[in-house]
């Protein structure tokens, strides 16, 4: 089949990607002038494990092709999926569908009649009736199909994700639409994928509410694990005692420093709008995002309270700053707030992270930037593990210990265990594992940030 993609940030690419390794014929339309001749230089923008020998692979088959001319790149495809950002509009949370808007206003005037116009673009309830009254606007009495297909891959592991999903979820309001939906996903039926065929809005609001859970398990973790630390439970033996009930389920029980990302942040926000435009409760959502939020400074605190009660013209190392490993996207990473914190109160941060380097560069003043995690902890008065790249889950602990001025080693992603760890000689803090911290200490650094 012949598809087009348009947006080719971390969803549009993969999934054209994977779309043409499913043996279609894909063309990526973006308007970033930039990452098309990129993408066409046989360079790939963003870090992604695998993308760049799946593209390359299928740019030689001669099934995957980039242009920003985008009437030249629907000519001829049965559909057309939307896959620009919807990042969170400034000051209010609610989704800022400008850029799915624009595309939708473009695609009506060069779509071939019959075309399904498919939304893969995370976008609130009841957009794809707004996107069908663009198209009857600007290109009345000309027959499209709107469709909604909300994208579940997580960054760091996306072609597995797209290409062994739990469910792919389309939302539809024609047959014709549905038929061409199900050829497209047929490869991924063959292997037994759950195709779930529903109506637009609820496959709109199936992401979101997917989003909102996941973050509610984030939160609920973090939470337990706060309450570990003060009653002298382990959380990772938590987290496993729970997962283990199948209702409840394994994933998503790691604690840290709270979520971040491209998604979950702005989702939540732009759930909690449309619940309010609805007139509808969410509190749930609502006390996780004001959790999350909160967690992210405390992380800080917590820094603080290591480190004596003050940061005031003292070194901290921080290893990893995007939100999750494997990937270089910065947007809404706990780092972002922490980092700020910690110079707020006096500190100088100095940081490694293996691929964030460059957003991270753009996002984060006065930070030192290194090439490795020894030259990062090097004379610093504590390191703080801030995202688990699999490089600091096998650091040379005695280098570390002797490079650092002080033993003082601040865990926030559980990496490593605390008898190792003692062993090693750090005093060494991780989450929701003793040692309990004394409430006093911590009343006091929550001062020295406030
Ligand atoms: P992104 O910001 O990385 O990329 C968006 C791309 O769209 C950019 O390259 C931009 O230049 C391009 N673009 C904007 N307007 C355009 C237009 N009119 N024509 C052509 N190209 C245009 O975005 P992303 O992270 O890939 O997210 C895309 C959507 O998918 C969002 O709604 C997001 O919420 C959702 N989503 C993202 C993820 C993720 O992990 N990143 C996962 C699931 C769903």
């Amino acid at each position: 089949m012949r598809l087009t993609i348009i947006g080719t940030g971390y969803v549009g690419i993969v999934s054209a990607a994977c779309f043409s390794e499913f043996g279609h014929v894909v063309t990526c339309v973006d308007i970033d002038e930039k990452r098309i001749a990129e993408y066409n230089a046989g360079r790939v923008p963003i870090f992604e494990p695998g993308l760049q020998d799946l593209i390359r692979r299928n740019v030689k088959g001669e099934r995957l092709s980039f242009t920003t001319d985008l009437a030249e790149g629907v000519k001829g495809a049965e559909a057309v999926f939307i896959a620009v950002g919807t990042p969170s509009r400034r000051g209010d949370g609610h989704a800022d569908l400008s850029y799915v808007f624009a595309a939708a206003r473009d695609l009506a005037t060069v779509c071939d009649e019959g075309c399904v116009i498919v939304n893969k673009s995370t976008v609130p309830v009841g957009t794809a009736s707004e996107v069908e009254a663009i198209i009857a606007e600007v290109a009345p009495g000309k027959q499209l199909h709107v469709a909604s297909n909300p994208e579940f891959l997580r960054e760091g592991s996306a072609i597995e994700d797209f290409q062994r999903p739990d469910r792919v979820v389309v939302g539809v309001s024609s047959d014709y639409a549905k038929r061409v939906l199900a050829a497209i996903y047929r490869p991924l039926f063959l292997r037994e994928t759950p195709l779930l065929f529903t109506d637009c809005r609820t496959a709109e609001l199936i992401k979101y509410a997917a989003n909102a859970f996941l973050s509610v398990k984030i939160a609920f973790i973090n939470e337990i694990a706060d309450l570990c630390e003060s009653v002298g439970a382990d959380v990772k033996g938590v987290a496993k005692g729970i997962g283990m009930d199948r209702r409840i389920g394994n994933k998503f029980l790691n604690p840290g420093p709270g979520y971040g990302g491209s998604c979950f942040p702005k989702d939540t926000l732009a759930l909690l709008r449309t619940a309010e435009q609805a007139n509808a409760k969410l509190r749930i959502v609502d006390a996780t995002v004001e959790a999350n939020d909160e967690r992210k400074k405390e992380m800080a605190r917590r820094v603080v309270t290591a480190c004596g009660g003050s940061v005031e013209g003292k070194t901290i190392a921080v290893l990893g700053l995007t939100f999750k490993p494997n990937t270089d996207d910065m947007r809404d990473a706990p780092s972002l707030v922490v980092i700020p914190e910690l110079q707020a109160a006096g500190a100088l941060v100095r940081a490694y992270d293996p691929e964030g380097r460059s957003a991270a560069e753009a996002m984060l003043d006065g930070v030192e930037f290194v090439d490795n995690a020894y030259r990062a902890v090097d004379g610093a008065a504590a390191v703080v593990l801030m995202t688990e790249w699999n490089e600091f889950r096998a650091l040379n602990l005695p280098r570390i210990r002797e490079l650092l001025a002080e033993p003082l080693f601040i865990d926030l992603r559980n990496v490593y265990e605390v008898d190792e760890m003692a062993k090693a000689g750090f005093h060494y803090l991780s989450i929701g594992r003793g040692p309990v911290l004394p409430m006093e200490q911590l009343r006091r650094s929550a001062e020295v940030i406030a």
